[in-house]
């Protein structure tokens, strides 16, 4: 029979406690605390740097694969800026976890803060590694030690050991030879200068001394001489310990009180409150949106929203490679995707697989000891994929996430919503399609395919709504009718390729002549028809002027003999469009009559233009 190997949700010490402030008498009081100040980026910092277990969380949402852009050890300053405030607040904003006053956890809690601030001392007196780096390190040095108190017993033989914690988290490697490397330890050097293996362990030993000692004992054999560490540093470190406690109402007298009412406001804490209804109506809103970008932003933005998620995350996904390519992220982080293609595990395509062919959502689980796939691509033990266009050939996913806040996925609680978004999601990308197929057909039907311009059915929809109009406000519309010259022995003399290229070269000149609200349309054969409203006579004379000049100079650019003459006339009231095409092609066989290459009006005496011509 296969054994089943251990799952990260299930025995993950971080969802046990997720932050050590969660300890039910903290919590409380370092909300309040941050409740009333403006500056929360600073603040946010400050409350991380007494949470190594929240700090570990942030660690892996900014350090994931999928994201990987800090530095060796970055600095918690650098976790909230990337996370950005709002999912920062997920880190510490998590359900209470009620801890005995004599548990051990307290005691390794304030062991942990001591030693990152001891770090920070001893790295700026050495030199040899980033201040505020030395602080993170000095705050996770312990990991092993909060793993193996806060191991929940289980199958002893499969139970996994702190190491295997620690190497699943993805912490950044040096981070984790650091912390791995720290246990084995023997420490006999001077205090200064030492290496940073070295500056973790005194700061233990500092700590220690400053009178917050390790639960589980380790000092007591590492080898440091006690008398190399001063005691007034350690004294120092005591005075600045209980300084950065009291700022957040954690000093010793006030933990052992009560702790005060303090209600999650539920924004911040990522809350529950799931409204399947206002989701769907924000669903069916995104049927607005032209573009599928747009569709799938205002998706992922939903879910965020009214789905309690940390992460959401958009991606397509090939089957027959088995790679899944992370095309978009909706959080409030600054973090860009970086690594946008990942393999999945067999476990997760089959999965995966399964989504597709049942159309339903399905919750991935990471395995703690497995090959690396999607699920260690973003760092997250834990994702809800919702299919969407299953029946296409490339379908897609919307990955759902809370990792960040250590909130389990209830498929109960959570399948509606993702059921209802992945269904919307499919539906309103089919009509975005849809949508976009008939856009084409009716531009198709509407348009000349050589020139692009409309055709002559939607020229003369155009004259007739524009004749309307100037019936109703006796505002002046100008209609010109223009045929290139000689076109018959351009064909035969060059060919009929070039005839098709001397009206493309045309059709330009005259898109890019006329203005926005005029029609241009093809006729027929070699003739097109403008419709120029709010137009008069005048206007239109220089616009024709402008067009003979442009239509020659584009013939001679393609060394092509073309040119055009015009027939012009103007609105009158009592006009059809019929009447005003007779009037235009009257106009315009006056101008071939003349001999070609100008313009003639057939306008009312007072609206005489003069008559331009080309040289
Ligand atoms: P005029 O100066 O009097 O207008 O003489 P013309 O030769 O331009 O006029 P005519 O009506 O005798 O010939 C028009 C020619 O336009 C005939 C036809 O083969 C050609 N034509 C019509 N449509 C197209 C087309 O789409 N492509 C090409 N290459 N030629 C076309
Ligand atoms: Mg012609
Ligand atoms: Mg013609």
């Amino acid at each position: 029979m296969p054994t089943r190997s251990p799952t990260a949700t299930g025995q993950n010490p971080l969802r046990v406690l997720p932050s050590a402030l969660a300890i039910h008498d903290i919590q409380p009081r370092i909300l309040r605390a941050l409740r009333g100040r403006t500056a929360r980026e600073a603040d946010l910092v400050a409350a991380l740097q007494l949470d190594p277990l929240a700090v570990v969380r942030g660690l892996r949402a900014v350090h994931a694969p999928a994201f990987r852009q800090t530095r060796a050890i970055p600095e918690v300053g650098r976790i909230v800026q990337s996370l950005g405030t709002t999912l920062c607040w997920r880190l510490l904003a998590v359900p209470t976890v009620p801890t005995p006053s004599t548990s051990p956890l307290r005691t390794l809690w304030r062991h942990s803060v001591a030693t990152a601030m001891a770090a920070e001392d001893l790295a700026g007196r050495s030199g040899l590694i980033d201040p505020q780096a030395a602080y993170l390190a000095g705050l996770l040095v312990d990991l092993p030690a909060w793993v193996q108190l806060l191991h929940q017993p289980g199958d002893e033989s499969a139970s996994p050991s702190a190491a295997d914690w620690i190497t699943h988290w993805q912490l950044p490697s040096s981070l984790v030879n650091l912390i791995l490397g720290c246990r084995s330890r023997n420490l006999n050097a001077t205090l200064l200068p030492m290496d940073v293996p070295g500056i973790l362990q005194a700061s233990k030993r500092m700590a220690a001394l400053a009178g917050f000692p390790s639960p589980l004992g380790e000092q007591e054999d590492d080898g440091v001489d006690l008398a190399k560490v001063d005691l007034e540093s350690a004294n120092r470190l005591r005075r600045r310990f209980e300084t950065a406690m009291a700022a957040f109402g954690l000093d010793e007298g006030a933990i052992r009180a009560e702790p005060p009412e303090v209600t999650l406001d539920p924004k911040l804490a990522g809350g529950r409150s799931v409204r399947l209804d206002e989701a769907i109506i924000s669903l069916l809103d995104c049927n607005r949106s032209e573009s599928y970008r747009g569709i799938v932003t205002a998706f992922t933005s939903i879910a965020l929203r009214h789905g309690g998620y940390d992460r959401v995350f958009y991606a397509k996904w090939n089957a027959a490679k088995g790679t899944i390519t992370l095309r978009c992220k909706a959080d409030s982080s600054s973090r860009k995707l970086v690594q946008l293609r990942h393999s999945v595990t067999p476990a997760e395509r089959q999965a995966l697989a399964t989504a597709i062919t049942d159309e339903r959502p399905v919750r991935l689980e990471a395995p703690l000891r497995g090959p690396i796939g999607l699920l260690a691509g973003l760092s997250t033990d834990e994702l809800l994929a919702v299919p969407i266009n299953s029946s296409f050939q490339q379908p897609s996913f919307l990955l759902f996430d809370r990792e960040l806040s250590a909130r389990p996925i209830d498929l109960e609680r959570d399948l509606s919503m993702a059921v209802a978004i992945g269904k919307a999601g499919t539906l309103l990308v089919e009509n975005l399609l849809l949508k976009r197929r008939r856009q084409r057909a009716q531009k198709f039907a509407l348009t000349d395919p050589l020139t692009r311009l409309f055709n002559r059915r939607m020229g003369l929809v155009a004259l007739d709504q524009e004749v309307a109009r100037a019936d109703r406000s006796s505002r002046p519309l100008t209609v010109l009718m223009c045929d290139l010259d000689h076109f018959k022995q351009l064909n035969d003399t060059l060919g009929h390729l070039q005839g098709d290229n001397a009206l493309r070269a045309t059709a330009d000149v005259l898109r890019q002549t006329m203005r926005k609200a005029d029609t241009i349309c093809r006729y027929g054969g070699e003739e097109f028809l403008l419709v120029l409203p709010d137009t008069a006579p005048a206007d239109a004379t220089v616009l024709a002027a402008r067009l003979f000049t442009a239509v020659h100079q584009r013939g001679e650019d393609l060394g092509l003999p073309i040119t055009v003459s015009i027939g012009l006339t103007t609105f009158r009231p009592g006009d059809t469009s019929e009447t005003l095409l007779q009037r235009a092609d009257h106009a315009l066989f006056a101008s071939k009559g003349y001999g070609r290459n100008r313009f003639s009006a057939d306008v009312e005496p007072a609206d005489e233009p003069t008559v331009p011509r080309a040289s």
